[in-house]
């Protein structure tokens, strides 16, 4: 049976975004409830986040994640975890649906970031379904010891996660569509000095294949047509916004944002290319102050905590 939850604000994702949200309006008197999948999101692959204040030699993603579980738990925002299958508004509130509930809210905060592209390349599917290829390497990382992988990509994700990899595969191929690289100097330093990550570069992966235990990738150039094998393939090629959950009307307010609306997008889902956690964070912050802020404004509203579960 669906069960029905009523909240003041609903942020829907468990990310940096969401959570800095949530606190700060639970630290405002203002009733909100995250709904989630996972708590932590997309940092969680990250190899080393040196770009936080306040880790001074910066913090594994795993363990940064684990500190914001700690954190949401300690500061007892209500949680459904779940994965949202709908939002849509109706009679001026947001009904949001997971398999099991359905969360009704007067306001909504999304912050669901972004999921990975694929190649779109015939057998990738397949390969996919095998556990042949993955698309983050959290759950690929069991998988990964004492491998040879191959990784397509040339910006930071696909050398973050070589980086990442190299502490436990056996070898690393960086498969690359061209010369350059997007990726930060420092860590196309450190794929440099790792010796168990070699570079290939100009090779346009066009067909995924299985033979026996191994998965090739094959590619081509104008001139020619080559193949590579390995034990899995990790594909980070970019990232595109998580918002296939939305109903119509709401995509359309994604792209057309409305100044007087309850519906807000923070973080990753609405960043771009200035995917940061710190980024994400001020997100939050912005826009948790700025509903505390125009409930202030409120006639109705008298600055005590709004508990309707
Ligand atoms: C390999 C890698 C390395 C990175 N390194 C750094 C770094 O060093 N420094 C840095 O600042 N940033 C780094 N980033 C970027 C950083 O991870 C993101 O900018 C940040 O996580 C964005 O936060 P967010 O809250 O907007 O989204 P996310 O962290 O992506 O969170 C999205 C949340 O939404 C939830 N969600 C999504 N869809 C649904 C659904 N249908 N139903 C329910 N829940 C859903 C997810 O479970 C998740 O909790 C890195 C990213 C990657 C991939």
């Amino acid at each position: 049976m669906t069960k029905k939850i009523q909240t003041y604000v609903a942020l829907v994702g468990g990310g940096p975004a969401c959570s800095t949200a949530a606190i700060q309006l639970i630290r405002s008197g203002i009733e909100a409830s995250i709904v989630t999948e996972k708590i932590g999101g997309t940092i969680r692959n990250a190899n080393l986040v040196e770009n936080l204040v306040g880790f001074p030699t910066g913090i594994s993603g795993e363990d940064y994640v684990k500190l914001m579980e700690e954190q949401l738990e300690y500061s007892g925002i209500p949680m459904v975890r779940d994965r949202v299958e709908s939002i849509s508004r109706v009679n001026e509130r947001y009904v949001i649906l997971t398999e099991e509930s359905e969360i009704l809210s007067d306001y909504l905060i999304i912050g669901t970031g972004s999921k990975p592209c694929k190649l779109h390349i015939k057998g990738e599917d397949e390969a996919f379904d095998m556990s042949k290829l993955y698309y983050e390497i959290y759950n690929a990382k069991v998988e990964s010891k004492g491998k040879e992988i191959i990784v397509i990509g040339s910006g930071d994700v696909a050398y973050d996660y070589s980086l990442n990899l190299s502490k436990i595969a056996k070898k690393i191929t960086i498969v690359q569509r061209t010369e350059e690289t997007k990726s930060l100097p420092i860590l196309q330093r450190r794929v440099e000095e790792e010796k168990k990550i070699n570079i290939v570069v100009n090779k346009m992966p066009y067909e995924i294949f299985i033979e026996e235990e191994k998965v090739i990738l094959a590619t081509r150039t104008d001139k020619e047509v080559s193949e590579i094998q390995s034990d899995l393939i990790i594909v980070a090629i970019g990232r595109e916004p998580n918002i296939e959950f939305l109903s119509e009307t709401l995509k359309d307010e994604y792209e057309n944002p409305k100044d007087e609306s309850n519906l807000y997008f923070i973080g990753d889902v609405k960043k771009g290319n200035f995917r940061q956690v710190s980024v994400a964070m001020g997100d939050g912050m912005n826009v948790a102050m700025e509903i505390v802020k125009k409930l202030s404004r409120k006639e109705d509203y008298d600055g005590a905590p709004r508990q309707v579960w």
